[in-house]
């Protein structure tokens, strides 16, 4: 249905009741010493009078002293996510804010002499996406690494991290990679001795896909000291040849032998990570970002970029729980900053994850009779994580928690629990980050403490290849349980956690609407009944995540007063195949009424 909707009607635009009631009002405020007979007769009088006044002047008057709009978009599909109104065919901003949604013609009154018209030729617009979990800095970082995950052989592992480190500077390092022998045929664990001819005065640390191992030339093992004396630490292994000698291969908390001392990332790389970060999400049509566990020189470099007006996405950051006490000292409460840049949040771990069989769960995996998991080193003991939790809800700051096993989302919903107990209920909106798995007995206290889901889609559709495996049938059901949370009246957000998975908002759509799991042994879904409509998706990537960090009347819907926060795709998703999804690519991306991305021109503003 189209209609308009306006939250400033262009001057002296005498047809509209908006500006007659207006008036209206004035007039009875200026007599309210008159009776209200008196006041009405009079107030029709004056009526008659300001239309006869208004219909002798000429057209010119109100043309001249109209205000017109910076940008309108026309002949545009337009999905508001705003119930009152849902569809639109076209928009018209001023400054950084919608000033009115309607049709062609309802908006053709603010087209003035100097506004930039988009003619969207039918295509689909929607708010810019909101994405609630992201790791930006890591995947800003990750844009710019040898891209290993995909290499099909050890010699193509290889020869990619040779290139690389030909390309590197001296005194810096190969890093990241992701890489994956699994996918390698054949399959074999690396060694150094694969790369070390490659890479004679480079250091190179390479990460396995999963975080948990990495592969370490020659190089640097000698400058981390490792050798075949060196013991491996507890809770790491230094993988070693039939003689003893490392192979470079570093597992777990062996991995921070090179960590302590490889160089530190410098204030200029941070900053070009940050600014990759911010032109991928633009091209993405991602508009606004959480930041989960950010440090804080990251933040100071968002700062940095929001005073040379640089930031081109919208940063909520969320750095770490044990930290509490610098948030509070400083008096920041949730959402505490401007449209561009908030902090007031923290980021808790409850427990690990599927993939590593740490997620922590009340019964064993399957797979592995005696382990259930294992609660994070903030939980030991949970009693530390209560109270850092009670100081930072005291001081009125945000908590968002990583949990994933069904045992480690109960364990943050006792609490949470204990919270309201101690401070009352008040609009404070705890998360739970990934809410991966979900005991039956608690989606109901989960929606009565009004928590957050804070869910990843495409995590779905990559873990649903082989999670019935680890923790079987049943608890699967309960596995990224969307319907059930909406069934249950919990909110969703949703995401990414880029840089585990990918930014792009078109993936998670897919996944979100699909399950069709990635190695397409699931065509009609994996547990089909958990899948959200195309709406319900739209809606928690935009209005959820933005109600997730207080923002729901700023952002998430294209509605008169709120930012100009827009995205147009290239094709409409609520008409083709679900499964095409995932190819729609963003034509243009507008932040704050401002172009931040157009593909016709392939850059960034
Ligand atoms: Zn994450």
């Amino acid at each position: 249905m189209l209609g308009t909707k306006v939250l400033r009607e262009p001057e002296n635009q005498a047809s509209g009741n908006y500006r007659k009631s207006c008036m209206l009002r004035t007039r009875c405020w200026r007599r309210s010493r008159l009776s209200c007979l008196t006041k009405m007769k009079t107030t029709r009088r004056f009526t008659r009078l300001l239309a006869l006044v208004l219909f002798a002047l000429p057209p010119s008057y109100f043309a001249q002293s109209q205000p017109s709009a910076d940008l309108i978009v026309r002949n545009a599909k337009v999905w508001t996510v705003d119930k009152s109104h849902p569809t639109a065919q076209a928009v018209a901003v001023l400054g950084d804010r919608i000033v009115a949604v309607g049709s062609n013609d309802d908006i053709e009154a603010w087209h003035g002499p100097r506004t930039r018209v988009i003619d969207a030729g039918g295509k689909l617009m929607l708010p810019g996406f909101n994405d609630a979990h992201v790791h930006f800095v890591d995947g800003g970082l990750a844009l710019d690494q040898v891209e290993l995950n995909d290499a099909t052989s050890a010699t193509e592992f290889a020869r990619r991290i040779g290139e690389r480190a030909r390309r590197t500077p001296k005194g810096e390092w190969v890093e990241g990679g992701d890489w994956d022998e699994t996918k390698w045929n054949p399959a074999r664990m690396p060694a150094k001795e694969l790369i070390d001819p490659l890479t004679p005065d480079t250091p190179v640390f390479v990460m396995r896909y999963d975080g948990h191992m990495a592969l370490a030339n020659s190089t640097a093992l000698r400058l981390a000291g490792i050798t075949a004396a060196t013991p491996d630490p507890p809770g790491g292994v230094i993988v070693r040849d039939s003689q003893g000698n490392p192979t470079g291969a570093l597992k777990d908390a062996a991995m921070d032998y090179v960590y302590k001392i490889a160089p530190p990332l410098s204030h200029d790389q941070r900053v070009q990570a940050v600014k990759r970060a911010l032109a991928h999400a633009a091209s993405l049509g991602v508009t606004s970002v959480q930041h989960m566990n950010p440090e804080y020189a990251d933040i100071a470099v968002y700062a940095e970029l929001l005073q040379r007006g640089e930031l081109t996405a919208r940063i909520y950051a969320a750095p770490l729980i044990p930290s509490v006490d610098d948030q509070v000292k400083i008096g920041v409460r949730h959402a505490f900053g401007g449209p561009y840049l908030r902090i007031g949040a923290l980021k808790a771990y409850a427990d690990g994850s599927l993939g590593s069989s740490t997620a922590y769960f009340f019964e064993p995996f399957s797979n592995q009779p005696n382990n259930r998991g294992l609660l994070s080193d903030e939980m030991h003991p949970v009693s530390l994580m209560q109270d850092r939790m009670m100081r930072a809800d005291a001081a009125g700051l945000q908590i968002c928690t990583h949990a994933i096993g069904d045992q480690g989302i109960s364990t943050i919903l006792d609490i949470y629990s204990e919270i309201v107990k101690a401070h009352g209920e008040s609009d404070r909106r705890f998360r739970i980050e990934h809410a991966q798995h979900m005991a039956a007995k608690d989606f109901e206290r989960f929606a009565q403490l009004h928590v957050i889901a804070s869910v990843q889609p495409y995590h779905a559709i990559d873990d649903g290849r082989w999670a019935e495996e680890r923790i079987g049938h049943d608890r699967s059901s309960r596995t990224y349980a969307f319907r059930t949370f909406l069934d249950h009246g919990i909110r969703l957000a949703l995401g990414t956690d880029w840089n585990v998975a990918p930014l792009d908002p078109m993936l998670t759509v897919y996944a979100a609407v699909t399950r069709a799991t990635l190695d397409g042994k699931n065509p009609n879904g994996w547990f089909p009944e958990q899948k959200l409509t195309l709406p319900e998706t739209i809606e928690a990537y935009t209005l959820g995540s933005a109600y997730a960090e207080f923002q729901e009347n700023e952002k998430g819907s294209i509605t008169a007063g709120k930012l100009a926060d827009m995205v147009l795709l290239t094709d409409d998703i609520f008409s083709i195949d679900p499964a095409r999804i995932r190819d729609v690519k963003v034509r243009t991306t507008i932040v704050g009424g401002k172009i931040v991305w157009d593909a016709s021109d392939k850059q960034v503003h």
